[in-house]
Order: C-alpha cells, then structure tokens, then sequence
C-alpha cells in the first residue's frame, strides 16, 4: 500500500520570515495520515530542516548538480542537499527544463546522483498545451520517463510528479479522466520497466493548480498518491487542508 504524499514547491518564494508559514503547518497538520514534504528555496534548506525537526514535515531540494563537486559556480550537489537534512530533491521540473534548457538526460544524471546520495528523487514530467493538442500526451510522457529516470530505482527513491505544463500556475486543471489516464499510463510504464513490485511502488503525484477546493476530487483519481503543489504550498492555510483531503 502506498503511502500517500503531499509535497509543496516553493520555488523561488520565501525568505527567512517563510520559516513562520512551516512551523504553523508544522502546528496544523499534526500527525496526518500521509507524508508531508515542503521544498523551499536552496537559501532555506537549513533553516526549514531545523524549524520541521520533530515534526511530520520533511524538507526538500528543487534542484541538483549531478556531480558530487567541483568547479560548478552557483550549484549544489545531491550531496549538499542531503547535509542540509533534506530527504528529497525535485528534478526535471518543466520550469527547469524551460528556464535552464534541463534536457531528460541531464535530469537522469541529477537522479541517479541524488539517489546515491540517499535522497528520493521526484521526477516531473508533463506536456505543454501545444503537445496535448495534437494528441502527443502520452508520447511525450512516456519519451520523458524513458529518458530522465534512471535504471537503479525502487518505491523509497522514486517518486513521480505529472505536471501538465499548461495546468502550472493557471488555475487550468485537466479533467479527472485525463488525469487517470496520464497516471494509469506511467503506472503501466514504470510496471513494464522494473517490473510489478517496483512499478507498484513507485508514488505518482499530480501537480498543477491544485488547491484545497480541487485536493479532494483529484485524490480520488486511481493512482494519484498525493499532489506536488506549487502557489498553494506557501502558506500554512492553504496546505493544511490539502494534507487533510489526503
Ligand atoms: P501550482 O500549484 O502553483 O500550479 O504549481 C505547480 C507546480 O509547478 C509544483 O511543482
């Protein structure tokens, strides 16, 4: 059985004053029946796995380098992240893979190099309007997931986040049949890859615009394990009861 998830992304959101936001989640949430993950800012890592120590939330990476050091000016390895106390590390998120040109391979690399460090890995794949349109969805995913997860995974370091481009701070969300289908898909494909034990393993979250009105209906969805949240993430109002709906 699954373990549900629910992890927010803060992105480039949050300064120290944020830290108030985690320990009033911290306070909310108690301890719930799924994981709590928060990834703020590289600059908060520290901090934020201070401030969660003792409580049910566990911190995050948005990001890593796949080397484990050297001369790589602005960057931070799986390595880094992990000594932070972080546990998990996103990767491959479309806003990457638009902003730095993060190609699938590259994102593999920043997989393996984050499991080796002991981090779990939440892969995001998703495809734009334009690719949807023209009826490539599954295509495009399943091209993502081929190239960007890495061959050495199990339940406890892969997690996967569908996140439809066009569905990503838009208030746009697909229909529960596009999201069941999109997510039946990767199950299957994860399934064909590392066989059944692994492929049922494996935590699938949606991510796009969901907020505590829509939480409910998409968790119903069969094989949505829990949300990547981005804008409903940072504040403790708006997250605890998506945690809740879990
Ligand atoms: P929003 O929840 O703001 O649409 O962002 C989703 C996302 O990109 C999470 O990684």
């Amino acid at each position: 059985m699954r373990r549900k998830l629910a992890a927010g992304n803060w992105k480039m959101n949050g300064t120290g004053a944020a830290l108030a936001e985690l320990e009033a989640l911290a306070q909310t949430i108690g301890t719930p029946g799924c994981d709590v993950l928060i990834c703020p800012p590289a600059t908060l890592l520290h901090r934020a796995a201070r401030a969660a120590q003792g409580s049910a939330i566990a911190i995050g990476g948005q990001d890593c380098h796949a080397a484990a050091s050297g001369a790589h000016t602005g960057d931070v390895s799986a390595a880094m992240l992990a000594d932070t106390g972080a546990s998990h590390v996103i990767l491959g998120h479309s806003e990457r893979r638009a902003d730095h040109g993060e190609t699938d391979a590259q994102v593999r690399l920043k997989a393996q190099a984050a499991i080796a460090a002991g981090l779990t890995a939440i892969v995001c794949v998703g495809e734009t309007l334009a690719q949807r349109d023209a009826g490539d969805t599954l295509a495009v995913i399943g091209a993502q997931l081929a190239g960007s997860v890495p061959d050495a995974v199990t339940g406890a370091t892969l997690v996967i986040a569908y996140e439809p481009v066009w569905a990503i701070g838009t208030g746009k969300v697909p229909t529960l049949a596009q999201i069941g289908e999109v997510h039946g898909f990767i199950r299957a494909q994860l399934t064909d890859r590392f066989g059944m034990q692994t492929g049922a393993a494996v935590r699938l979250l949606y991510g796009g615009s969901v907020k505590p009105a829509n939480a409910g209906e998409i968790f119903a969805v069969g094989d949505v394990d829990g949300a990547l949240v981005g804008g409903a993430s940072l504040k403790a109002a708006d997250f605890a009861p998506i945690v809740a709906a879990l």
